[in-house]
């Protein structure tokens, strides 16, 4: 017996989703709790993705909840340009107390896209405030994903997502190459220790531009849409002293890494490099109001206050920043986190991850599993011809079988919730290795 009568499927289009595939064979969730979906038919499925790197408290979290409630029956929105709400300054002032040492301002928008197309505009502000507004050029890197916007999808490397448009990304625009190499780290565990000479690649684009034209480098601490993509031991820290050099300022992409997925609270504090810009989205309300936030150095925000106080200094924003509903939200989650335990509850369980997503090797077609806090990937061998296609059977056979991983490409995607027990994180593994088992 269908909880929900089945909907018309036809006018909603689903984002990067096959649409027709879609609507033949529909995934439709009725309502969740906890680590637990339950489906218009009333199955239950385990969480192994926290939603979509989103949800790592678990759904429908009871404090979350009660804050969102509260708030829309208190103050539902108010102006947000020359016009502020109480919870966007509690939030942001919690944002930079969790933030690492010398982040002292948030900007706020609704998404990580936003986040990142806001992040590049303030690099870009911020040379020409300082008159150096010939640094214009901003580099990004292969298989890197910094959200849909015009500037992130330029700044991105992932084919699939700029071809279409090519056309339209935005001129003055290089990518450094990526860190992915099977033969060099296969089953690496964490950070693999063959690569930090890549960072040199960054070199070699700054002499070709000069240093003296570029604004920013952006990346991913970790590079989660194109697969789990773990930065090699000592890379960061090369781009870091790269971006010191030549006057760069460098961009950590954190919507997935900030907020608990490393195990800390921002991948800049596992990593221990420490960026001018963070991005942040996802976890910041746990997914439960969208809602992103830009975190800037002092520096930063002071070259831009430099005009008349009554003058707008950056003529930039959004209806819904700072939006009271969502900083409730944020507000609350940040609450929970530093409570539970949550950073330290993640990474107490990384290991018996680690260690189960290692025993899927063997696996028919498994070439490679990385992982690094509660990010796990496995990629498997493409089908001549088909690619993508075992990586999507092995999803939809999961989901079959009771649990939502994702699929990207060929790449398996694990983000389990940060309180996963050792059962959980045994089902969401054994199911896959079933999965693996019977699609071949
Ligand atoms: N940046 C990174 C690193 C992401 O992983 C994502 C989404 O997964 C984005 C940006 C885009 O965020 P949104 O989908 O909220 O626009």
């Amino acid at each position: 017996m269908p909880l929900t009568p089945q909907p018309n499927l036809e006018p909603y289009w689903m984002p990067f989703t096959p649409n027709r595939a879609f609507k033949k064979t529909p995934r439709i969730i009725h309502s969740a709790k906890g680590n637990y979906y339950t489906d218009s038919t009333g199955r239950q499925l385990l969480d192994g993705f926290s939603g979509l790197w989103t949800s790592g408290l678990g759904h429908c979290h009871p404090r979350i909840v009660a804050a969102v409630q509260e708030q829309v029956a208190k103050l539902d929105y108010s102006m947000a340009f020359q016009v502020g709400n109480d919870k966007a300054f509690a939030l942001a002032e919690k944002v930079v107390e969790l933030a690492p040492e010398g982040f002292s301002r948030v900007f706020f928008t609704n998404s990580g896209s936003e986040a990142v197309d806001t992040a590049l505009k303030i690099a870009l502000a911020y040379h020409r405030a300082r008159g150096d507004g010939q640094r214009t050029r901003l580099i990004g890197r292969e298989k890197g994903y910094h959200g849909v916007n015009f500037g992130g999808m330029s700044v991105g490397g992932i084919p699939p997502n700029r071809k279409a448009f090519s056309a339209a990304l935005l001129p003055g625009v290089d990518h450094i190459r990526h860190t992915h190499s099977l033969p060099d780290m296969a089953f690496s565990k964490g950070q693999p220790g063959w690569g930090a000479h890549l960072a040199e690649d960054f070199e070699r684009v700054v002499q070709l531009h000069d240093a003296s034209n570029i604004a920013a480098l952006i990346v991913e601490p970790v590079s989660g849409s194109a697969g789990i993509i773990v930065p090699p031991l000592g890379y960061l820290q090369r781009l870091r002293e790269i971006c010191d050099k030549h006057g760069i300022l460098l961009i950590f992409d954190e919507v997935i890494t900030a907020f608990g997925r490393l195990g800390a609270a921002f991948g800049a504090d596992r990593f221990g490099v420490i960026p001018d810009i963070i991005t942040t989205a996802k976890g910041l309300t746990n997914g439960v109001i969208p809602m992103g936030a830009v975190l800037v150095k002092e520096s930063i925000y002071q070259a831009l206050m430099s005009g008349p106080e009554n003058q707008i200094e950056l003529f930039h924003g959004y209806t819904y920043s700072g939006h009271p509903v969502a900083a409730a939200a944020g507000l609350a989650t940040l609450q929970v986190y530093e409570e539970e335990g949550s950073f330290a509850q993640a990474k107490s369980i990384e290991n018996k991850f680690e260690e189960l997503l290692h025993s899927l090797k063997g696996e028919p077609n498994v070439i490679d599993i990385r992982n690094i806090g509660l990010m796990g990937g496995v990629e498997l061998a493409p089908r001549t011809g088909a690619i993508g296609a075992r990586g999507f059977e092995v999803f939809l056979k999961a989901f079959e079988d009771g649990v939502v991983i994702r699929s990207a490409g060929d790449i398996l995607q694990f983000s389990p919730m940060f309180n996963s027990t050792t059962d959980e994180l045994e089902r969401i593994v054994e199911t896959v290795h079933r999965a693996l088992r019977k699609i071949g």
